[in-house]
């Protein structure tokens, strides 16, 4: 059944109208409804998850056969060369991401003048620095299926690459039966990541719905805290969001002569997408799907950057980081030395490797940065409660950092297949 066939019964008008349209439709209806209609929308909230546990139950099958068939069809040398670029360009971008979140924070100074007192009730928890080396380790699954079942993709990643190079080992092997076994296998992971792909479609047939009832829970909850008296740390973090989407990625595209609104107007359903749920391991089915179909990435190297990207490359938490770590010194009126604000960028590049592409994991993470710089969170203390005014309105920090950190994804993706000379130059012209 191609896009075009046009559907005939109950809900025609529905199922014939453009999908970019009826989703951007449901996210401004339900940001209106939510705001008119106040907390009690979250009776829709099933709605929501509906579209949530749908993404959910696709992403580990897709990133397991898309990556298998990926790894199966490169070179391992190829491979490593993709590696090696997307790794450089991911740190990178995270690292100017906490610098604009710093700059813009010490630009609009949100916080300043709260004087928070110690007595506010609120409780946090200290995070102590996991071990890099044991981070390190643990990429590589004691149990692939525990990891695969588990959802935790960095080990899922490293299993199917190492599969998936086996498969390509043993298919370009001599031995006829070993060749064909080979083959046999990796037919059957394309075929599978085939099947994933169409599952996509469908369940993208449901997301204005899901987009609706998602954008207006969170605006009927807290549409109003982002224009009260949080809404300076609210703007100072989206002007970060957008300096690094419109400025960085822009700059980024144009230096590889890349045209700006063509990549906007391919990636928009995973910009959108990633909005809305908040979790960037999520979006990848959409992510994924916008690459390969409007942009010209190959799958098999979107196969790889993508996952690793909605697990590692987190530039939005990290400007969010730079912003919130500003937001709380100020509020408990605390003036960072540069010497901080550079331990700052650091820990923030790391905590933000560190976050899983879910929502809210950031502002967990955001604890491990603050401890960086000597402020662990006590009950009771103005910290937690500068903490705990922040994590009021998560959901909105959230919904630009996860846009952020996928839009990055998306950009990187396209400029390592660019500079592997794999990408299809027709979708852009
Ligand atoms: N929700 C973000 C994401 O999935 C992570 C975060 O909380 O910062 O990309």
């Amino acid at each position: 059944m191609s896009d075009q066939t046009k559907k005939k019964g109950l809900f025609s008008w529905y199922f014939n109208a453009n999908l970019l349209l009826r989703i951007l439709i449901g996210l401004i209806l339900g940001a209106v409804l939510g705001i008119i209609v106040g907390p009690s929308i979250a009776v829709i909230q099933p709605l929501g998850s509906i579209l949530v546990n749908l993404l959910k139950m696709i992403v580990m099958p897709l990133v397991l056969t898309s990556l298998v068939v990926g790894a199966a069809s490169i070179l391992p040398k190829e491979l490593g060369k993709i590696g090696v670029r997307i790794f450089i360009y991911y740190m990178l971008t995270s690292a100017l991401a906490v610098s604009i979140g710093l700059l813009v924070a010490n630009v609009f100074s949100p916080g300043a003048g709260l004087q928070l007192s110690a007595s506010a009730d609120a409780a946090g928890k200290a995070l102590t620095q996991p071990k890099f080396i044991d981070t390190l380790i643990a990429i590589i699954p004691k149990n692939p299926f525990g990891a695969l079942s588990s959802g935790q993709v960095l080990p899922t990643i490293f299993f199917a690459l190492v599969f998936g190079i086996g498969i390509a080992v043993i298919r370009n092997s001599e031995d006829e039966r070993l060749a064909k076994s080979g083959e046999t296998l990796f037919n059957v992971f394309d075929g599978a990541a085939e099947v994933m792909y169409v599952i996509v479609k469908w369940i993208l047939e449901y997301a204005p719905i899901g987009v609706f009832a998602l954008i207006a829970v969170v605006f009927g909850k807290q549409g109003a805290s982002a224009f009260g008296s949080l809404g300076l740390v609210t703007l100072t973090a989206y002007a970060g969001f957008i300096l690094q989407i419109a400025g960085v990625y822009g700059v980024f595209l144009i230096i590889n002569k890349l045209g700006y609104l063509k990549f906007f107007k391919g990636a928009r359903e995973a910009m959108i997408t990633a909005f809305v749920t908040r979790s960037s391991s999520g979006t990848l089915p959409v992510t994924m799907r916008n690459m390969n179909e409007n942009l010209g990435v190959p799958k098999k190297i979107s196969s790889f950057t993508l996952p690793l990207g909605a697990t590692i490359n987190m530039d939005g938490t990290a400007i969010y980081m730079g912003v919130c770590a500003l937001f709380i010194t100020n509020a408990v009126g605390m003036d960072l030395n540069m010497t901080q604000q550079l331990t700052i960028i650091l820990t923030a590049v790391l905590a933000s490797i560190g976050s899983a592409g879910i929502p809210g994991a950031g502002a967990i993470m955001l604890l491990m940065v603050l401890n960086s710089i000597g402020i662990t969170i006590e009950a009771g203390s103005a910290v937690a409660a500068a903490y705990a005014m922040i994590l009021g309105i998560d959901a909105l920090l959230d919904m630009g950092r996860t846009i952020t950190n996928v839009t990055g994804d998306m950009v990187g993706t396209i400029l390592v297949s660019k500079g592997e000379k794999e990408l299809d130059m027709d979708k852009w012209s």
